[in-house]
């Protein structure tokens, strides 16, 4: 838990919320400035900032509740899609610092964009290129 973070302060019930789902260790409540109607936030309950802290005990709750929730959500809104994304630190455009899984509902000619399209740092690498990173991330999560 965290004082000032205002998704722990959601958890703790300081701050009001229109509250989905919650069970021992995750909360879902509809996100205040949706980017689509239904577009709902996933946490844990644990104060942890990056994916890569989360426990596996909470990563595994967090994608269950995603799991869970997502045909829901889009059978409420009448949508046959939705995006699914986490801003996986400020670079990204992570504005809380704590763990948060959007589920934005879409549908045909929303404008919205894709997962892809945020992001063109690179051209296509060569496959040497590709083998290089490609060892060089196995090297560090083996
Ligand atoms: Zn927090």
């Amino acid at each position: 838990m965290s004082e000032s973070c205002i998704f722990c302060r959601i958890i703790r019930g300081e701050i009001p919320s229109y509250k989905i789902y919650e069970d021992e260790r995750t909360l879902a409540f509809l996100d205040i400035n949706p980017s689509a109607p239904g577009h709902t936030l996933i946490i844990p309950k644990a104060h942890v900032t990056r994916v890569e802290d989360l426990s596996e005990e909470d990563a595994e709750a967090l994608f269950r509740t995603l799991h869970r929730l997502v045909g829901g959500i889009q059978d409420a809104m009448e949508v046959p899609s939705s995006t699914i994304g986490i801003n996986n630190g400020p670079e990204s455009g992570q504005e809380v610092p704590h763990v948060h899984i959007h589920i934005i509902p879409r549908t045909r000619g929303d404008r919205g964009g894709i997962m892809q399209g945020l992001v063109r740092t690179t051209g296509r690498p060569s496959g040497e290129a590709m083998l290089d990173i490609a060892e060089r991330i196995r090297e560090r999560v083996g």
